[in-house]
């Protein structure tokens, strides 16, 4: 057996930062250490960041985001368009788009995309809570913010056609060249998108 260089507390430090995305055993094992050393200057206020987010978490009730406060920022943003609604599969992608300053519309976050194989059904996700507020009658359109895989598009289109009898446009990502894109370097699929979805100039 491995022998273990520091007391069981140190130890079981490493082994939690390890399962955080993108740290494995030995960059975890590295931040440990600097933690240890930042005790005063990083530790503890991290440690006291992480308990205060741990006790004020919140899902927001109208659009699934999640927060501090319910509703959430974004819903009770007075300056928000609301006549838009942005749906996103996940709070990543919704904090993408915040970042990009892409729309000042409000969210609904789906909770994931609809996945057979996974097992994810319509009723594992905020579809019927997105459908009820597409029919408040200040929601003019919504944006489908989906990712361009498989379960994305299924999902988009699934959602879709339940939102036939609301009175809402509703509208999906372009696809296409990436901005700073070289047409030599894009898969073929993207290609044949940008190709397909050409707008006039
Ligand atoms: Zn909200």
């Amino acid at each position: 057996m491995a022998s273990s260089v520091a007391g069981p507390e140190i130890e079981r430090l490493i082994q939690l930062l390890a399962r955080l995305p993108g740290l494995g055993p030995r960059s975890a094992r590295r931040a440990a250490l600097h933690l240890i050393k930042k005790r005063d200057a990083l530790m503890a206020p991290l440690s006291s960041a992480l308990q205060v987010a741990m006790d004020k978490i919140v899902v927001c009730k109208i659009c699934g985001n999640i927060d501090t406060q319910n509703p959430c920022t974004a819903c009770t943003d007075a300056r928000r368009d609301r006549s838009i609604i942005v749906v996103v599969a996940d709070v990543a992608d919704l904090w993408a788009l915040e970042r990009a300053h892409a729309t000042r519309g409000l969210y609904h976050v789906l909770g994931g995309t609809l996945s057979p194989l996974d097992g994810v059904g319509p009723q594992d996700l905020t579809i019927d809570a997105l459908v009820s507020r597409a029919h408040d009658e200040t929601v003019h359109e919504i944006i489908l913010a989906l990712n361009a895989t498989v379960d994305g598009q299924t999902t988009a289109h699934y959602i879709t056609d339940l939102l036939h009898e609301a009175n809402v446009k509703v509208t999906k990502l372009a696809h296409g060249v990436p901005v700073g894109g070289e047409l030599d370097y894009l898969d073929e699929g993207t290609l044949a998108a940008a190709v397909r979805e050409r707008t006039a100039f």
